[in-house]
């Protein structure tokens, strides 16, 4: 369920620096949370149905408002902003339930374009 989300948000933490990760859950009702070290302290997502929301909600405290190791840029996940932001979207490579998905940067499609105009 939402597995493929799930992944690309562990994966990216991963790329992020988090030094320790865990996703866990209480029951009646069931709500899972997600907490980490990152930069020497921890961090917690608040609680959500889905782990796939916690892992999203974690990704956001520690990236919103970082910086770019690529391109120097302010960082937001999640949301694409206008103006002078390197931006983190999920893309899917594939709709099934369980679908591959995967983050990419601002910068990194910026890079794609440049590259395709460069070919002609
Ligand atoms: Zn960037």
């Amino acid at each position: 369920m939402l597995l493929g989300r799930t992944n690309a948000g562990i994966a990216l933490l991963g790329h992020s620096g988090m030094t320790r990760f865990e996703l866990a859950y209480e029951e009646n009702p069931i709500q899972w949370w997600a907490e980490g070290n990152w930069n020497g302290t921890r961090v917690f997502s608040q609680k959500f149905p889905y782990p796939a929301m916690a892992v999203e909600d974690l990704l956001a405290r520690v990236l919103n408002g970082g910086q770019c190791g690529r391109c120097h840029r302010t960082t937001v996940v999640g949301i694409i902003v206008d103006g002078d932001y390197c931006c983190f979207t999920l893309v899917a490579e594939d709709l099934d339930d369980d679908g591959k998905y995967r983050y990419i940067r601002t910068c990194e499609v910026e890079g794609d374009e440049v590259g395709r105009r460069g070919t002609g």
